[in-house]
């Protein structure tokens, strides 16, 4: 058979000869995704008038029609369990982890999980809505370990505060030199055991905050067509009233109201197609439904996919002017990859067993939280990491006092006296009842390092279900990242002891890096295709514009070159704006 030894590109290339159907119409941008990147710049150039293409792999969706917010936990037919969505049968994420028919590899001693959301508006109708900037020192350290962005916190602040004002987010102002003050609306109140953590903390000399998210708590005359937040805790599920923030209910479905943006769903981009002169002129997708191949065409191309995928377009489009894959010259495309550290410790408030109940459930992100607060000069590692609080009060759903039998033994009853672990019937549910709303976690994320020698790339021997090169990851954690999840640990344990609390959860120690998550499991990836001024260092210039490639753009977290220990939306958020914003300029001085 003579196609064996034939590549799977040129098998492909071969195939699609009879395959791909050509759209004729010519875009003035196609924007490939449809989250916090694809859905700002889709926002900002449809508002300006440009004739704009989105292209999401996933299906439409739209929070105000489409949420599972406010059903009870007996309405799932699951009992709460999810089926294509990975945080349980109400939660608006569709993908996870794994997805069926898109796999991912991984290098023998790599842990790396790739979290992907495929529908309208990515994985921003089910994030946490911590909306932090990052600061000056995080643009430009001066650890000698990060690298310095091209880009300064001064450049980047009118993005923030303009993202501040037209999406809304709560917090208060502080302050603190790297961790910029924004421009707020008024925070929720702490629950009740926040008020023992923030004390706790304070006498463990760590500062606690009000949180701060993308949440409307306030009714802005900025921001029209979407109502206040009223205090469900649900924003996992998305908002049907739009009160909190996603990118489908705030940027892609207004932008569409504009009649300047079409989107076309369940496509799936193969690659970048480049002209001779080595510009784009579209791209190629699959459509999902009918496994068909299309092409678009379009002046401008910005992939929003996300920093891994967006790597893995680029890297599949090979052409002759880019024989690497597009933008690609410098080999650092997938390169850099980072997530951010994550370790957690989970306990219980014996002062809160038996607590009266009333509604706390509160905004659906944190009301609380620690900004990074130590100096570096004392420690052995660089950089830090903030604090995020959870427990409390909170609408019960299947299986969330699972913890209970396997601790009840620990606190002391009423009559002084303890029992023994497990139990059943009317026993265990007078524990239920005892222990609700009396647990407390605390989780820390933290400024993992970039480094060129994690990175993805193609794996030359796998295929989706679409027939597109899959990524293959390498990734292993540096003891400085190590270093610093033995610090949250004992800075967990440190908050634990001073606010009375019983720790519930097993203390890692070395054996397994003191609790630091997988690379990946804090859904932070960026990197991918780093910024720069110098095109053999860097994959985008510092607008987001490839070095290689003058008329295609990244606007997810590619382009990031060093996260801070900042959650990275917002920031993704600022720099695709201000990206958007400079195509626009270069539309005018005829140069895109
Ligand atoms: C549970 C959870 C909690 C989180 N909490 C927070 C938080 O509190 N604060 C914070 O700052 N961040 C948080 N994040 C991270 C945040 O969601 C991401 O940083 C953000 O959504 C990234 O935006 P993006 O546009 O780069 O990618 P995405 O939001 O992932 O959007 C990418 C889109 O592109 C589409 N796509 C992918 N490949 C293709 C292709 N080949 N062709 C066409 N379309 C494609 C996808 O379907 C998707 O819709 C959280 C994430 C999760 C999952
Ligand atoms: S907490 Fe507020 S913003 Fe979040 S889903 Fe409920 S009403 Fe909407």
């Amino acid at each position: 058979m003579y196609l064996i030894g034939l590549s799977i590109n040129l098998l492909h290339l071969i195939m699609s000869d009879y395959q791909i159907k050509e759209n004729p119409e010519l875009f003035d941008a196609i924007v490939v995704g449809s989250g916090a990147g694809g859905g700002m710049a889709g926002y900002i150039l449809a508002h300006a008038g440009l004739k704009v293409l989105m292209l999401e792999a996933g299906p439409f969706y739209d929070p105000a029609k489409d949420s599972l917010q406010l059903r009870w936990p007996w309405e799932s037919p699951r009992r709460g369990a999810g089926t294509t969505r990975p945080f349980g049968d109400f939660d608006a994420a569709f993908g996870g982890w794994q997805i069926e028919g898109e796999p991912y590899s991984k290098v023998a001693g790599t842990e790396f999980e790739w979290f992907r959301a495929r529908m309208l508006g990515g994985r921003t109708n089910h994030w946490g809505r911590i909306s932090l900037r990052m600061g000056p020192d995080d643009f430009k350290p001066k650890d000698g370990v990060t690298e310095e962005w091209p880009i300064t916190y001064e450049e980047v602040k009118p993005f923030y505060d303009r993202v501040d004002r037209m999406i809304g987010i709560y917090g208060t102002v502080e302050g603190i030199h790297n961790e910029p003050d924004g421009i707020f609306m008024k925070p929720p109140k702490p629950r009740l055991n926040e008020l023992y953590i923030a004390k706790g903390a304070k006498k463990a000399g760590v500062p606690v905050i009000p949180g701060r998210g993308a949440v409307l708590t306030e009714v802005s005359k900025d921001i029209k067509d979407r109502g206040a937040c009223f205090y469900c805790g649900q924003c996992g599920r998305a908002c049907k009233v739009y009160g909190d923030f996603s990118s489908s209910s705030c940027l892609v479905i207004p932008a569409m109201k504009t009649g300047n943006l079409k989107v076309i769903d369940n496509a799936m981009v193969r690659e970048v197609i480049t002209n001779d002169e080595g510009l784009a002129v579209g791209v190629s997708y699959v459509n999902t439904k009918d496994l068909q191949e299309y092409t678009v065409k379009g002046k401008t191309v910005i992939l929003g996919a996300s920093a891994c995928e967006s790597a893995r377009i680029m890297l599949n489009s090979k052409s002759k002017s880019h024989p690497g894959g597009v933008g690609n010259s410098s080999g650092l495309v997938g390169k850099y990859l980072h997530d951010s550290t994550g370790a957690s410790l989970s306990g219980f408030l014996p002062q809160l067993l038996d607590r009266k109940r009333y509604n706390e459930d509160g905004v659906g992100s944190v009301h609380i939280y620690s900004p990074w607060w130590e100096d570096n000069a004392k420690l052995n590692f660089p950089r830090g990491y903030h604090i995020e609080y959870g427990g409390g009060l909170h609408m019960p759903s299947y299986g969330f006092l699972n913890w209970v039998p396997k601790v009840n033994d620990i606190a002391k009853n009423s009559d002084g006296k303890t029992k023994a672990k497990g139990g059943y019937g009317t026993a265990l549910k007078e524990d239920f009842r005892s222990y609700y709303g009396a647990n407390v976690g605390m989780a820390g994320r933290g400024t993992a390092l970039a480094r060129k020698d994690n990175y993805c790339e193609i794996d030359p021997d796998k295929v989706d279900k679409f027939g597109i090169p899959v990524l293959r990851f390498n990734y292993k954690w540096a003891n400085e990242e190590i270093a610093q999840a033995k610090h949250m640990q004992e800075t967990f344990q440190s908050i634990m002891h001073e606010m009375g609390a019983v720790i519930t959860s097993k203390i890692p120690g070395a054996d397994t890096l003191y609790g630091l998550e997988a690379p990946g499991k804090i859904i932070h990836e960026g990197g991918t295709t780093r910024m720069g001024n110098d095109p053999k260092t860097s994959v985008l210039n510092k607008w987001g514009q490839a070095h290689d490639c003058k008329n295609l753009y990244v606007v997810d977290a590619g382009p990031f070159v060093q996260q801070g220990d900042k959650n990275l939306t917002w920031t993704i958020l600022a720099l695709s704006m201000r990206t958007a914003e400079y195509i626009l300029q270069e539309k005018k001085k005829l140069n895109g």
